[in-house]
C-alpha cells in the first residue's frame, strides 16, 4: 500500500498496528480504514447481503445473497492486501464472554454501526468491560440528522448508556426505537466520514499530525450531532440553533460537538467500566 499522499496527515506507522472491530453496517467505512492501512480489521456480523442494500450501502447487487463479512473482506483486500481481515459471522449478541473477551483481546477501537438496540447494550458493556474505546454511530429516520458518540472507558466521559439512557427505557417498555429508515448512502456516507475521523485520531492519538491531534482538540466532547437536512432539529429549544445561531448560516450539513459527562446512577458504568482489569 503506497501512503506517501497521506502519510503527512495520518501517522500509518501507528494505523498498521491496530486492530479495530467492526459491528453493523461497516462495509464502507472497513474500506477507508483500510486505506489508511489500518492493520486488523474484524467484522462481526452474521448477515447476507439483502435485495435493500444495494440501494443504501455500497453493496453491488451481484453481492446479494453472500455473507457480508465475506464481501467486505474481499474489497478491503482488493484495496490493501497487507490488511488483516477478520471474519466473525456470528451476532454480537450470540457470543458467550469468552468469546468477546477474545474478540476484545488486543483491540484499539470497537465500531457499532447499528441500529440494533441489543447489538448496540452490548458493545457498550464489551467496551467498558474490556477497557476498549468505542465508536456508536449512527442516522436519524429520513436521515435527517445523525449521531457518533464516543465512549472512553478510562475517561469521566459517559458511556453509551449515560448518553443514550432514553433509548434503554424506551426499549424496557417496548417503545419504538430509533432507526435509519429513510436515510440515503448520502447520509450514511456523511456519518461515516466524520467516524472514519474521528477513529482515526482515537488510534492514532498524540501523532504530530491533525488526525492525531483530534482527540486533544475534541477535548472530551463525546456526543457529536450532525444536521443533515435544513428542517432537522434536535431537542427543546434546539441544540443547533442553540449552538449555531438561527439565521440562515444554520442550514445543513454541520456538526455540533457537546461533552456529556458519566451519570452517577447508570448501570453499565457501575457493572462493568473496568472490570476485566480488576
Ligand atoms: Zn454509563
Amino acid at each position: 500500500m503506497n501512503t506517501e499522499r497521506i502519510a503527512t496527515s495520518i501517522s500509518v506507522d501507528q494505523t498498521r498496528k491496530r486492530r479495530v472491530v467492526g459491528v453493523g453496517g461497516i462495509k464502507r467505512l472497513f474500506a477507508n480504514l483500510a486505506r489508511c492501512d489500518v492493520g486488523t480489521l474484524v467484522r462481526v456480523d452474521n448477515d447476507t447481503v439483502s435485495p435493500t442494500n444495494p440501494a443504501r450501502q455500497d453493496y453491488r447487487s451481484t453481492d446479494i445473497g453472500f455473507p457480508k463479512t465475506a464481501v467486505s473482506a474481499e474489497e478491503a483486500l482488493a484495496i490493501n492486501p497487507g490488511v488483516c481481515f477478520e471474519m466473525v459471522n456470528r451476532d454480537i449478541c450470540s457470543l458467550n464472554h469468552r468469546e468477546q473477551e477474545v474478540l476484545m483481546e488486543d483491540a484499539d477501537l470497537l465500531i457499532a454501526s447499528t441500529d440494533s438496540f441489543p447489538a448496540q447494550a452490548r458493545c457498550n458493556q464489551m467496551a467498558l468491560e474490556f477497557n476498549v474505546p468505542a465508536l456508536f454511530l449512527g442516522v436519524y429516520a429520513e436521515g435527517r440528522g445523525g449521531e457518533i458518540i464516543i465512549v472512553e472507558p478510562k475517561s469521566d466521559g459517559g458511556c453509551f448508556r449515560c448518553i443514550a439512557e432514553s433509548r434503554y427505557r424506551a426499549f424496557a417498555e417496548g417503545r419504538a426505537q430509533v432507526s435509519s429508515q429513510g436515510g440515503t448512502i448520502m447520509d450514511l456516507d456523511f456519518v461515516d466520514a466524520i467516524a472514519e475521523q474521528v477513529g482515526i485520531g482515537m488510534i492514532t492519538r498524540g501523532a504530530d499530525n491533525r488526525f492525531g491531534r483530534l482527540m486533544e482538540r475534541l477535548g472530551g466532547r463525546n456526543l457529536l450531532l450532525t444536521k443533515l437536512d435544513p428542517d432537522f432539529s434536535i431537542g427543546e429549544p434546539d441544540l443547533f440553533a442553540q449552538h449555531l445561531g438561527s439565521g440562515p448560516a444554520n442550514f445543513a450539513f454541520s456538526t455540533i460537538a457537546l461533552h456529556r459527562p458519566r451519570r452517577p446512577d447508570c448501570p453499565d458504568c457501575a457493572r462493568f467500566r473496568g472490570r476485566a482489569a480488576s
